[in-house]
């Protein structure tokens, strides 16, 4: 079993009209000489997640960081589509659970290399939104993560 401490989302900058998964990222990466699919994990533009290289093996998808870590793409570059939030969030969060992680040990692939943009999303706003008990599609504002906590201290006094 690999220690795994990380967990790191990207997008594969192809054009968001490509409606495109393994197969194609499999032999992109390929090309470059490698073993195949350097991602773990593919979300393809209709939420689809399709599995990429097996976890227990070591990806190719963050330089300096793949021993230790888990690497997610969307598909895509400009904007990710409501379905692809959804299983963004749901795969992110068996990660965490998973592996026993914090939404701290989740980064965008520009958080780790300098000069990257990828996966061009705001990833302050994704963690925000993987700390909330439910997916907030644009990620929840502070007023509305105050809201939730105050929602979920309420419920837990209701239980009592
Ligand atoms: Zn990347």
């Amino acid at each position: 079993m690999r220690n795994i401490k990380k967990i790191v989302v990207h997008c594969t900058a192809s054009p968001d009209n490509l409606d495109i998964g393994f197969k194609e990222i499999d032999q992109w990466h390929k090309d470059r000489g490698w073993r195949g699919c350097g991602y773990h994990w593919i979300v393809r533009r209709d939420g689809t997640c399709e599995a990429g290289r097996p976890e227990l093996e070591v990806g190719a998808h963050v330089k300096g960081h793949n021993a230790d870590s888990i690497g997610i793409v969307w598909i895509g570059i400009n904007s990710i589509t409501e379905a692809q939030k959804k299983t963004l969030d749901r795969v992110i969060r068996g990660l965490l659970n998973a592996y026993n992680l914090s939404v701290e040990d989740v980064y965008g692939h520009y958080e780790l290399f300098v000069g990257k943009t990828c996966p061009r999303l705001d990833m302050d706003k994704l963690r925000k939104s993987l700390r909330t008990e439910e997916y907030l599609p644009d990620g929840p504002s502070d007023s509305e993560i105050e809201i939730n906590l105050i929602d979920i201290e309420n419920q837990i006094l209701d239980d009592e």
